[in-house]
């Protein structure tokens, strides 16, 4: 069980924001403690270069930043030669794409589908205009929902690549990956999973899965900005060019030639993201200690008695009624999503408002824009409650005339 008490000690936002009800979770979670304390001592003890140097400082720089790859590879059920740190997962998708463009050719075929994030989308639609490669969607059922049905009525003899989301940002819906993968093994196609949104909720193997490639960001899951991790297959890694030239990456270098290491240096250029990494395993330490269960259990709740809250308001059209997460996205009838955030956040409820990052969404769902909140485990049922009264609040203030 989570007790929300305890927890928002571990979030210092709580004592500057006493009042803070942050339900905007899915784009960025608040950060711990713990993950500051250590970026902080990063920068205040060693602030230092690693793999490079040949004193003490450095050794006990890389010692961590390792040692962070080693937490990584180890949640997720990897090998440590196949973690990358990244600047988050943005950085991690457009990295395989861009590696991907001399391996695809003309009539190859390219699967995404209609749930994208636009990081998961607009690279390899850069990629296929370059190559001419076609670009294949999943259609979504009705609900909206990647289906394995579905899956397999775009899936080809020519599928080469199919890059999915592991959790929609938007619907909150788990997909099917498992038998996604399998199928699309047998054809020879490589999948690349966007685990932004699972990460935070949900335990990730990807021995289990027998995924490709997959992409996470740091900051999503408690941990700091700008890191993030690129998964892949050992063998595949070290079969792809890499995407960046530059420090620590080569293993020789001539006037005419240059050999590159084998991953997961081939694919870190230059001085990489210290203490982002740190503060990543951190991150991964405090919700270890809290586990996935009680993470599922108490924001599965949150979202239960929002919706059924959100049930008993008039006018209010909800999306996402069987979201697999903590998701909820939908609208106030007849005022604008920016209008009703601008207007919550007068009570310091903090939502977000827009298209998301994934218009292809908003588009089948046929609004310019949706509002989202998103729970985590520093949120308790009083956070539901201001939201729904500030809602009324707005609709009072709105609709009033
Ligand atoms: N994919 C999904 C499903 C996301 O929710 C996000 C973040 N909104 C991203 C990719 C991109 O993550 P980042 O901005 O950390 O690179």
């Amino acid at each position: 069980m989570i007790d929300v008490k305890a927890i928002r000690k571990d979030f210092p936002i709580y004592d500057r924001e006493p009042k803070l009800t942050y339900l905007d979770s899915a784009a960025s979670s608040l950060k711990v403690k713990s993950v500051i304390d250590h970026v902080d001592h990063y920068y205040q003890a060693l602030g230092v270069n690693v793999h490079r140097g040949a004193y003490d400082l450095a050794y006990e720089a890389t010692r961590l930043y390792e040692e962070a790859r080693t937490t990584v590879s180890k949640f997720i059920n990897a090998q440590e030669n196949e973690i990358v740190f990244t600047r988050g997962t943005t950085t991690s998708l457009n990295m395989i794409a861009n590696a991907y463009r001399d391996l695809l050719k003309k009539d190859d075929e390219i699967i995404v589908t209609e749930l994208e994030h636009h990081s998961s989308i607009l690279p390899w639609m850069v990629i296929a205009q370059k190559t001419g490669a076609v670009l294949k969607y999943v259609p979504l059922t009705k609900e909206g929902r990647i289906t394995v049905k579905e899956f397999e009525k775009v899936l080809t003899d020519k599928t080469k690549v199919v890059a999915i989301t592991y959790v929609s940002n938007v619907m909150g819906y788990v997909t099917p990956i498992k038998e996604i993968i399998d199928l699309a093994h047998k054809k020879s196609a490589v999948v690349i999973l966007d685990a932004a949104q699972a990460v935070p909720h949900m335990a990730v193997d990807v021995k289990a899965l027998d995924v490709d490639y997959l992409a996470f960001s740091g900051h999503k899951m408690f941990g700091p900005s700008g890191v993030g991790v690129l998964f892949g297959k050992n063998e595949l890694l070290n079969m792809l060019q890499p995407v960046e030239y530059g420090g620590e990456m080569a293993d020789e270098v001539f006037k005419d030639h240059a050999t590159f290491k084998d991953a997961p240096l081939r694919f870190e250029a230059g001085t990489p993201v210290i203490s982002g990494a740190i503060g990543l395993a951190a991150a991964i330490r405090y919700i270890e200690n809290i586990g996935y269960d009680d993470i599922h259990d108490h924001t599965i709740a949150l979202k239960e008695y929002t919706l059924k809250k959100l049930k008993e308001l008039k006018g209010i059209t909800i999306y996402n009624e069987t979201s697999d997460i903590s998701t909820i996205t939908f609208n106030v009838d007849d005022i604008h999503p920016h209008d009703i955030a601008t207007m919550l956040d007068q009570y310091q409820v903090s939502v977000r408002a827009g298209h998301h990052c994934a218009q292809l969404v908003s588009r089948f769902l046929g609004v310019n824009s949706t509002l989202r909140v998103s729970f985590h485990i520093y949120n308790d049922f009083n956070d539901c409650d201001v939201l729904i009264s500030s809602l009324k609040a707005a609709q009072d203030f709105f609709l009033a005339f």
